[in-house]
């Protein structure tokens, strides 16, 4: 064994595994995790317990004098205070000091080597150690023996519950950021997106106040021209799959910073939902979930250990971590020019919004803002109804800043640049949830294609009467039909209907940004014709 320790932690455990590649973590979870094992396919399948998705109510920042004022306090950042902080971060380090094995992850968060952030990771799970190990940059030996000091550390006792007698705890389960030491505990679950989520939301207090925007985006290269395009969009909205794209260089699928030389990767690996997942309609994502993957919270035929993608008995959120390079076309480091198209992804379940419409910059500001898709819910049994989801961002669960910052540097960087902005519609065509369908990925794949060969740059466009936004009317790949949503439905006033709803939610959410939006961008926001 070697002489590290992690005493000035106070974590006292004397067998510390530290810097273990994907084989020595296989077999230490095969032999400590009675449910991890071995899928057909190589990938490692292993079980996140109850929670098999993000705890945002249980997320708490640490309020204290050097970040209030910075901080967007709220049900997004909840605050405890510091004492609190240090009670949960000693029931996590009373755990991990309970077990015979920790785990050591030591990996970098940011592919720009002026921005690379040193972020380590301490837990008792192998599977936890094997997703960050994937999820973030895997340092080269040179890196990891000067290693040092990290600059974050993420304490993951997710096994153990929250006390739910300390203050300010609702749950058995407590996510706490303390942005002074830059330190994370996780409590109560053990959703391993929620390490790279934390890191993620580092990123968004740090970035911005050197003047990068941290974003909740995946990104492509031209292999030509190395110009970047980036497709914002809340979970499910299509940003992994899209990403995976083989006439494109892959930069990354879910988190980036735009700096003042480009883009850049925060992390070292994809997250994709495994949902239905086919090599037919994913054929990069399916090939990548192999030896060195991790498979969370899937169902696998006993006598083969072949995964079935379509069985969603644990949860509709099965999802497959892999090293980027797994990706046949990433570009390594992952780091490329300025954008020249951003595309924000919506999954409207409305089946309101047109397939793609190219917005101004002002209208991109609002659309930035709302951070609009819909989601199908399960209300009562048997009922399904889309329910709209408003994410400042399209990514309020992570933003430490209000959004007003995060949307400045925008504005800024786009004008500069002079970055086109696109909106397209993953979701529902030909009706809303129950009546039409999912737009084919194959036509939102050749939009995509059309938006980044410049084929829509001077594509014609239709004014939408409520929405403002200039709508494309021709596309190549694309039956024409299909992108005026108002011509798939069967009943054009049951469209209308739905536009203006739709249009009047926008609003509702809008109202709390009016204060701080500028008039132009107020204005560009969608307006009902009367009835
Ligand atoms: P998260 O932030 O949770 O990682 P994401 O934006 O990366 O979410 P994806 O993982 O790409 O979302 O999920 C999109 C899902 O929707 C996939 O399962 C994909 O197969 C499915 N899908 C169906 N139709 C489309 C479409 N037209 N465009 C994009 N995705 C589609
Ligand atoms: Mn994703």
């Amino acid at each position: 064994m070697s002489d590290f320790d992690l005493e000035s932690y106070g974590i006292t455990v004397k067998d510390i595994r530290r810097h273990l590649g994907a084989a020595k973590l296989y077999a230490a979870a095969i032999r400590e995790e009675p449910d991890c094992v071995i899928a057909d396919s190589g990938a490692l399948i292993a079980y996140s317990g109850i929670k098999t998705g993000r705890s945002p109510d249980d997320k708490r920042v640490v309020k204290s004098p050097a970040s209030q004022n910075d901080v967007w306090w709220g049900p997004v950042n909840v605050p405890i205070d510091l004492t609190t902080f240090q009670i949960n971060l000693e029931r996590a380090k009373d755990y991990l000091n309970t077990r015979n094995t920790i785990y050591c992850v030591d990996g970098f968060a940011g592919w720009d080597p002026k921005y690379r952030t040193k972020v380590r990771v301490i837990c008792s799970r192998p599977y936890h150690a094997l997703f960050m190990h994937t999820m973030l940059i895997r340092p080269t030996s040179d890196e990891l023996a000067n290693f040092g000091e990290p600059d974050g550390v993420i304490f993951n006792a997710g096994a153990f519950p929250a006390n739910r007698l300390t203050a300010g705890m609702t749950s058995k389960t407590s996510i706490d950021l303390c942005l002074e030491t830059k330190e994370m505990v996780i409590l109560g679950t053990e959703y391993a997106g929620e390490m790279k989520k934390g890191v993620f939301t580092f990123m968004n207090y740090f970035a911005p106040e050197r003047g990068i925007l941290s974003m909740h985006c995946s990104a492509t290269a031209d292999p030509e021209t190395d110009r970047s395009s980036l497709m914002f969009g809340l979970s499910g909205t299509g940003k992994t799959t899209l990403s995976a794209d083989p006439k494109r260089l892959l930069i990354g699928d879910d988190e980036h910073c735009w700096m003042d030389t480009g883009i850049f990767n925060i992390e070292g690996g994809c997250y994709a939902k495994a949902i239905d997942l086919t090599p037919e309609s994913e054929p990069d994502i399916f090939q990548a979930l192999r030896f060195g993957a991790v498979l969370e919270n899937v169902v696998y035929e006993e006598g083969t250990h072949r995964v079935d993608f379509g069985d969603t008995s644990i949860t509709q959120n099965t999802r497959g971590a892999y090293p980027i390079e797994f990706i046949r076309n990433a570009k390594i480091p992952c780091v490329a020019g300025h954008p020249s198209d951003i595309i924000f992804l919506t999954c409207d379940a409305f089946g309101v919004l047109p397939p793609v419409s190219r917005l101004s910059s002002a209208q991109a500001m609002y659309h930035f803002i709302s951070g609009y898709t819909a989601k199908v819910a399960g209300t009562e049994v048997g009922v399904r109804e889309p329910r709209a989801t408003f994410s400042p961002c399209f990514g309020g669960p992570f933003l430490v800043w209000h959004p007003a910052k995060y949307a400045d540097l925008l504005a800024d960087k786009m004008q500069r640049h002079r970055t086109n902005v696109w909106l397209v519609n993953t979701g529902w065509s030909g009706g809303s949830y129950g009546v039409g369908s999912r737009m084919k990925l194959s036509v939102t794949r050749s939009i995509i294609d059309a938006i980044h060969s410049g084929a829509l740059a001077h594509a014609p466009v239709q004014r939408d009467p409520v929405f403002g936004f200039e709508v494309v009317s021709e596309c190549p790949g694309v039956p024409a039909e299909v992108l005026l949503p108002r011509n798939t439905w069967t009943n054009r006033q049951d469209y209308d209907y739905s536009a203006r709803n739709l249009a009047a939610l926008f609003q509702d959410n809008f109202r709390k940004y009016e204060s701080i939006a500028r008039a132009e961008v107020k204005e560009a926001g969608p307006r009902p014709a009367p009835r």
